[in-house]
C-alpha cells in the first residue's frame, strides 16, 4: 500500500488520546486514519469512504475523544455529547468497545443503544447524559420520542456504514435523527460505497465536507486471494463439507444468502464434527453474542451468517470467508471477504457458484476488476446455463427444496 510514514504523533493528536493508541498496540495510523484524523480534528464535516477492516473505526473515535476531552463540558441528563449511528446492534456494541479502548484513560462516558434487549437500562443510563452515545437509528428514535433522550444537544455526529443503513431502511430514521440534532454540529460520514442516495444525504446534511479515501471504493483488498468453485447448486453442501475438511482448526465465516439457509448450512457442518454456529437476524442478542465470543476464542471456529447479521463482525484471524451463496448485491461481496484480511492480515475468499449465480459473479468481477480464480479442474461452462441471475431468489426455494427439479436444476444437471 502506499502509505508515507505518517506517525500517530503528526497527525495531531493529544497525549492522553496517543497514550491510548500506544495502549491498543498500534504503531502507525492506517491510510484512512491519516486523513481522516486531521480532518475531523479541524472542526469540519467530513466525508470518509473506508471500508470495513481499513481501520475507520479508530480514525473517527480518537479525534472525538480528541475533541471531547478539550471541550471540557458535560452533557446534561439525557442527552449525548456525540452521537456515533451505526446500522446493526453488532456494529454499534463494536464500536462502543473500541470507544472504551480508546476513552479508557480518561473520564468519558460512553453508553450503546439499540433494538432487540430491554429499553430500561437503556433509559437508566441515558438518565445523567453521556458523552458519546453509539446507537442504532430505529431504537434511538423509540428514546427520543418517549423523552427517555434528547438529541438538541449533541453537536458531533457520525454516520458509520452509511450505504449499509441506506441498504436496511433506515434513511427516514437518520433524516429525522440528523433533524433534531443541535447545531452548530460536526457531522461525519462513512461509508464504503457511495451510492446516488447516499450523496444526496451528505449534499443536504453536511456542510462544505471535506471528502476521504483510503482506498477506491468497492475494491477488495488486495491481499485477498479470491477463488471460485463452480458448482451445481445441489452439490454445494457436499462440496462445503469437503472444503471445510481442509480447514479444520481455522476460523471460517460462512456467509448464506438466508437466514434458514445459515441454520441448515451450520447444523450441517456441526454433523461432520465442525465447531460451529449461525447468526442471523432471528438469534437473540444472548445467541449472537455467545456465537461471536465462541468465535472469537476459537471455541466455535465456524460461523455461519447472514449480510445483515456480520455487518460489524470484527474478528482478528479470519482465515478464510466462503460465499456459500453469492450475493445479489455486489458491494456484500466486498464487505463479506473483507472480514478477512483485516489489520495487516492476508486473507482467502471462496465462492461457491452455481451456474445461475453466474451473472452474480460477473457483476462483482466488474465492481472489483478481480477475477477470482477458478478451483475446478476443468472448466465447467457449458453453453446455455447463463441462466438468470439468482436475484429472484424466492420463487426458486421450493423447487430448490424439492431437489432441484425446477428449470436451474434441470440446467445445472445437463451441466454437470
Ligand atoms: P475497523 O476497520 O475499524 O473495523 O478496524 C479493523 C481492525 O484494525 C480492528 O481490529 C482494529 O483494532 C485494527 N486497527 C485499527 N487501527 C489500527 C492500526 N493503526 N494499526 C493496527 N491495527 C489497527
Amino acid at each position: 500500500m502506499t502509505q508515507h510514514t505518517t506517525a500517530f504523533t503528526n497527525l495531531g493528536l493529544s497525549a492522553p488520546v496517543l497514550a491510548a493508541v500506544t495502549g491498543a498496540g498500534y504503531d502507525t495510523p492506517t491510510p484512512i486514519q491519516a486523513k481522516a484524523i486531521p480532518a475531523v480534528l479541524s472542526g469540519r464535516d467530513v466525508v470518509g469512504l473506508a471500508q470495513t477492516g481499513s481501520g475507520k473505526t479508530a480514525a473517527f473515535v480518537l479525534p472525538l475523544i480528541d475533541q471531547l476531552l478539550a471541550e471540557k463540558k458535560q452533557a446534561p441528563g439525557k442527552t449525548a455529547r456525540a452521537l456515533i449511528l451505526a446500522p446493526t446492534r453488532e456494529l454499534a456494541a463494536q464500536i462502543a468497545e473500541s470507544v472504551n479502548t480508546y476513552a479508557a484513560g480518561s473520564n468519558l462516558t460512553c453508553t450503546v443503544i439499540f433494538g432487540g434487549v430491554k429499553p430500561g437500562p437503556q433509559i437508566r443510563a441515558m438518565a445523567r447524559g453521556v458523552d458519546i452515545l453509539v446507537a442504532t437509528p430505529g431504537r434511538l428514535l423509540d428514546h427520543a420520542s418517549t423523552g427517555a433522550l434528547r438529541l438538541d444537544h449533541t453537536r458531533r455526529v457520525i454516520l458509520d456504514e452509511a450505504d449499509q443503513m441506506l441498504d436496511l431502511g433506515f434513511m427516514p430514521a437518520i433524516r429525522k435523527i440528523l433533524k433534531q440534532l443541535g447545531s452548530p454540529r460536526q457531522t461525519v460520514m462513512f461509508s464504503a460505497t457511495m451510492p446516488a442516495q447516499i450523496r444526496k444525504l451528505a449534499d443536504e446534511f453536511l456542510k462544505n465536507p471535506i471528502t476521504i479515501a483510503a482506498t477506491p471504493p468497492s475494491r477488495p483488498v488486495e491481499r485477498i486471494a479470491q477463488a471460485v468453485l463452480y458448482v451445481n447448486a445441489a452439490d454445494k453442501p457436499d462440496t462445503l463439507v469437503d472444503l471445510m475438511s481442509k480447514e479444520v482448526g481455522r476460523k471460517v465465516i460462512v456467509f448464506t444468502r438466508t437466514k434458514r439457509g445459515a441454520d441448515r448450512v451450520a447444523k450441517r457442518l456441526a454433523q461432520y464434527g465442525h465447531g460451529v454456529n449461525a447468526i442471523h437476524g432471528n438469534k437473540s442478542q444472548g445467541q449472537r453474542e455467545r456465537a461471536l465470543a465462541a468465535f472469537k476464542e476459537g471455541k466455535a471456529p465456524v460461523l455461519v451468517a447472514t449480510d445483515i447479521a456480520a455487518r460489524g463482525i470484527d474478528v482478528v484471524g479470519i482465515d478464510l470467508v466462503v460465499n456459500y451463496e453469492l450475493p445479489n448485491v455486489s458491494e456484500s461481496y466486498v464487505h463479506r471477504i473483507g472480514r478477512t484480511a483485516r489489520a495487516g492480515a492476508d486473507g482467502r475468499a471462496v465462492a461457491l457458484c452455481a451456474p445461475d449465480e453466474r451473472k452474480l459473479l460477473k457483476d462483482i468481477v466488474k465492481l472489483t476488476g478481480i477475477e477470482p480464480k477458478s478451483l475446478n479442474d476443468a472448466p465447467p461452462m457449458p453453453k446455455g446455463d447463463a441462466a438468470k441471475p439468482a436475484g429472484a431468489g424466492k420463487p426458486k426455494r421450493r423447487r430448490n427444496r424439492r431437489g432441484g427439479g425446477g428449470q436451474s436444476g434441470q440446467r445445472q444437471r445437463r451441466a454437470a
